[in-house]
């Protein structure tokens, strides 16, 4: 399939994955480095690119970025509701996808991504004997207990899974968004070459310090837990069917498209890096 680029010239889809994994590649590289100029490295010594990409794609100015970078980060205190409604909306999720026993269907659970923690990943398995993943039929689903969401920290996750499909599940909102990492793949190329536009800056030292004043780091203010607790668990209740109902006509959906797709994407690259 052939698709025009922002300047109308015609490029097709396995070019388009290509010039991504080009940019995906500089910008681990240049993470590397970065993470070798700070000291930004995690408790297994590997650089810790999901939080550096972060900091890359937070802030517009590089010279906030780099203040940001050169600072240890402050633990931020999270309320533990957070944490356990959090935990109950992606246990109740993960179990009902489990309980339709899909045979070519894997559903994990905090799943350890290069560019930060999925909360859940569903992919299709296909063959019959020995069960592989299919390539192009991952489904991300992030579930919000509060009432923001990044949508950068989606579009990171999309950099390294670029064919999958982001749920956003923000559960007291009611809402159930979704991003089509291949329809929006033109995005997820523009926000990588910002972030790798952002790092190069930094490591080449060609910004000058800015007065911008930095927010704190303030938890999420919990003014009334009881009302919050009620409606997190009705809208749970509620919408956990309509979760599970999207998750499934995505994967339906993607298994229409995946024998095109599979061919454009089965890449070394791609393959080695899938958990
Ligand atoms: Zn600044």
């Amino acid at each position: 399939m052939e698709l025009a680029s922002p300047s109308g010239m015609l490029i097709d889809a396995q070019t388009k994955l290509n010039l991504l994994d080009c940019l995906r590649n500089s910008l681990e590289d240049a993470c590397r480095r970065l993470a070798d100029k700070f000291g930004l490295y995690d408790e297994a010594g590997r650089p810790r690119i999901a939080y550096i990409t972060d900091v890359l794609t937070r802030y517009t100015c590089p010279s906030c970025a780099f203040q940001a970078l050169t600072q240890t980060p402050e633990p931020v205190e999270v309320d533990a509701i957070f944490r356990e409604i959090h935990n109950l909306a992606v246990m109740l999720l993960a179990q009902a996808l489990r309980s339709l026993r899909q045979r070519h269907l894997n559903i994990q659970d905090e799943v350890e991504g290069e560019y930060g923690r999925l909360d859940l990943l569903v992919y299709r398995l296909r063959g019959s004997l020995l069960l592989v993943q299919s390539a192009c039929s991952e489904v991300i689903v992030e579930v919000k207990t509060n009432l923001g969401f990044s949508l950068k920290q989606v579009l990171r996750y999309l950099i390294e899974k670029p064919n999958a499909t982001a749920i956003i599940w923000r559960v007291r909102k009611r809402q159930i968004l979704a991003i089509d990492g291949e329809k929006h793949r033109w995005l997820i190329i523009a926000f990588t070459a910002s972030a790798l536009q952002q790092a190069l800056t930094i490591l080449n030292g060609e910004f000058t310090p800015c007065k911008h004043k930095k927010p704190k780091n303030r938890p999420a203010e919990l003014q009334n837990p009881q009302d919050m607790l009620d409606d997190f668990l009705t809208g749970l209740i509620e919408d956990l069917p309509k979760v599970v109902s999207a998750v499934m006509q995505i994967i339906e959906a993607k298994k229409k498209t995946s024998i095109t797709c599979e061919g454009a994407v089965s890449t070394p690259q791609s393959e080695s890096k899938q958990r």
